[in-house]
């Protein structure tokens, strides 16, 4: 194998994901500026048999985007080409991330129509591991999708929409980075809108005795349950054309920074120091949870800053298993050696036709587990994922699971159907790495 010359645009040796829990040493790490350079690295990584891998902005929790070989930031290619205000399509270069989308969306009167608790992914990055936030008729962001741009493994520029090429479309939605290089998505957006935040305090068993009627209820609706408490932290954001009562500035730094990351952080840190100290931190931490009620830009609502770093899995069931199997995981907690501090979240997404989404075919309950950085991790994980395991739960691709390709593909009914297009589109394996390998298996 001779490895052909790279210039490199810029490198440095090292790659950390957000959490700090994946790390690997790219042979070099690359920052093209057009789509171009993108096909040439891409060409000349496949001559000389080198494996490139696209990182957006590194918030996978697996190693979804390590490499030992090429890494690649879309960083550059991040500007919004068009925006049709009439049709709400908006075409993007795929490095964007999500709030930087979101502005320029506002600005033209759009939104997308959902987004998870953060909104610092890249857009190629969030839609390849089919990222959700909550709502019953909602699928993830994914869905949203009806154009895109890849390099494949030949080097080539493939386009996909619902006119040239739609089933690949259908498929490539959510590629899980192992189709190729993603340089630009076309997205279906909405008019803009405001949403109504309550946030409350609720006992966790009316949530789940009365689970399908509270989800229907509300546009957007979650909650955040620790694991042994009785009460839940409730969110529920509805459309509104009320006037806007934003949270004042200070309200907003005192909830989200203070409480959600300052306390939060120092408490975390705490127990996982002094694990005896639960209970007291517990106490004095409980008056932080408070009632909100405000109106704002959908965009807005939705997303949070996280700066309390941790590890997380989560899992979809089928929405109807959820409040049984949140139930089960009360039960695993409990016999734990470990304390589990942070929350669970639960939330719903709607089914679809994308052969790899963890939503294909079936509305989704999802439960979200996290653990403080730092703190062990694997019983309380592995014992959720069994638990998942019973309602045929699918693991979010950029979330912590144990799972392999020979367990997953029983899972995903197409999933012979996404081989076929990774074989096509990607025939001698460019875009491998350890977690496609893994998840994946060898491209047939
Ligand atoms: C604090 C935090 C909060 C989160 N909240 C949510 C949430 O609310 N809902 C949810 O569903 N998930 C959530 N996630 C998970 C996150 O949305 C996903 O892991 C997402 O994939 C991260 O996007 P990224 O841009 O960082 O992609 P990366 O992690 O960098 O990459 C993810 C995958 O996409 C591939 N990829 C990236 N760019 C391209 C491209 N241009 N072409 C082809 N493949 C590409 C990579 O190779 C890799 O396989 C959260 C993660 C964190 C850390």
């Amino acid at each position: 194998m001779t490895a052909v010359e790279i210039p490199p645009l810029r490198s440095s040796a090292t790659f950390r994901n957000w959490a700090g829990n994946q790390m690997c040493v790219p042979r070099e790490i690359l920052r093209p500026d057009s789509v171009t350079e993108v096909a040439a690295i891409v060409r000349r990584a496949a001559e000389g048999g080198l494996t490139v891998k696209a990182v957006g902005a590194g918030h996978s929790f697996t190693d979804a985007a390590c490499t030992t070989g090429i890494l690649l930031s879309l960083d550059r290619l991040d500007a919004v080409e068009s925006i049709d205000a009439a049709s709400g399509r908006v075409t993007a270069q795929a490095g964007i991330r999500l709030d930087a989308l979101s502005r320029r969306l506002d600005e033209a009167g759009l939104a997308m129509p959902n987004l998870g608790d953060i909104a610092r992914q890249s857009v190629a990055g969030a839609t390849a591991t089919a990222t959700h936030g909550t709502g019953l008729g909602l699928g993830n962001l994914a869905t949203t999708i009806v154009g895109m741009d890849i390099v494949d493994g030949r080097g080539e520029l493939v386009h996909c929409d619902e006119h040239e090429r739609p089933e690949l479309l259908r498929v490539a939605r959510v590629g899980v980075g192992a189709l190729g290089i993603v340089t630009r998505l076309t997205l279906q957006c909405v008019p803009a809108f405001d949403l109504h935040s309550s946030e409350t305090t609720e006992p966790l068993e009316g949530l789940l005795d009365d689970f399908e009627n509270h989800m229907a209820g509300h546009d957007h609706m979650e909650f955040f349950w620790v694991p042994g408490s009785r009460h839940a932290h409730v969110k529920r954001n509805n459309r509104t054309g009320e006037p806007r009562r934003p949270q004042p500035a200070l309200q907003r730094a005192r909830d989200k920074l203070l409480y959600e990351n300052v306390v939060f952080g120092l408490a975390n840190r705490t127990i996982r120091r002094f694990p005896s100290s639960l209970p007291a931190v517990a106490r004095m931490t409980r008056g932080a949870v408070v009632r909100r009620d405000y109106i704002d830009a959908s965009h807005r609502v939705f997303v949070s800053r996280r700066f309390v770093r941790f590890y997380e899995m989560e899992y979809a069931v089928p929405r109807e298993a959820l409040p049984e199997a949140v139930r089960r995981i009360d039960s695993l907690v409990k016999g734990l050696s470990a304390p589990v501090t942070f929350p669970v979240e639960v939330r719903v997404s709607a089914a679809d036709d994308i052969p790899l989404s963890t939503g294909y075919g079936r509305d989704s309950g999802w439960f979200a587990c996290h653990m403080y950085k730092g703190t062990p991790y694997l019983a309380y994980f592995q014992g959720v994922e069994a638990i998942a395991a019973d309602y045929g739960g699918r693991p979010h691709w950029g979330k912590l699971h144990f799972h392999d390709h020979r367990s997953l593909a029983p899972l995903y009914p197409e999933w012979d159907r996404f081989q076929r297009v990774r074989s096509e589109l990607d025939p001698s394996g460019t875009f491998a790495n350890s977690y496609t390998d893994r998840v994946l298996g060898p491209i047939a």
